[in-house]
């Protein structure tokens, strides 16, 4: 696994602390590999600097499609960073060359369809991570 240490909003973390079961599939801003992270793989760290993603410096995106295999229908969620001053254009052409080491839930081998599939939307900085 990809060894960046990836901000995400700290009322996420807090409550992927309570739930050993999160988990969640992120983009690695730098390399552009998705990886699943687990409990272990998260760290409370106290930062000098507030929370870029209440200051509306820094966005969480979710990137919604189905798995690729036919007749499994099921969605599969990345999330990635980026920062508010970046255009969604921008993004999608950095986010269109990821590669992908993560499962549907099915379990196939997720990969990753035309862009014009993808759904995206902001996370809020005060989501709960899904269980
Ligand atoms: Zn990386
Ligand atoms: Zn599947």
């Amino acid at each position: 696994m990809c060894r960046f240490p990836v901000r995400l909003p700290r009322r996420l973390l807090s409550i992927a602390t309570l739930s050993s079961r999160a988990r969640l599939l992120l983009a690695c801003p730098v390399c552009g590999h998705v990886y699943e992270y687990g409990i272990s793989n998260f760290e409370q760290v106290r930062f000098r600097t507030s929370d870029p993603f209440l200051n509306h410096r820094a966005v969480l995106y979710s990137v919604n499609f189905s798995c690729g295999t036919s007749a499994c229908g099921k969605q599969a969620e990345i999330m990635a960073v980026g920062a508010e001053d970046i255009s969604i254009a921008f993004l999608l052409n950095v986010w269109s060359h990821w590669t992908l080491h993560v499962g549907c839930r099915g379990g196939h081998q997720l990969k990753c369809p035309a862009v014009v599939y993808w759904e995206i939307s902001r996370v809020s900085p005060r989501a709960h991570l899904p269980a």
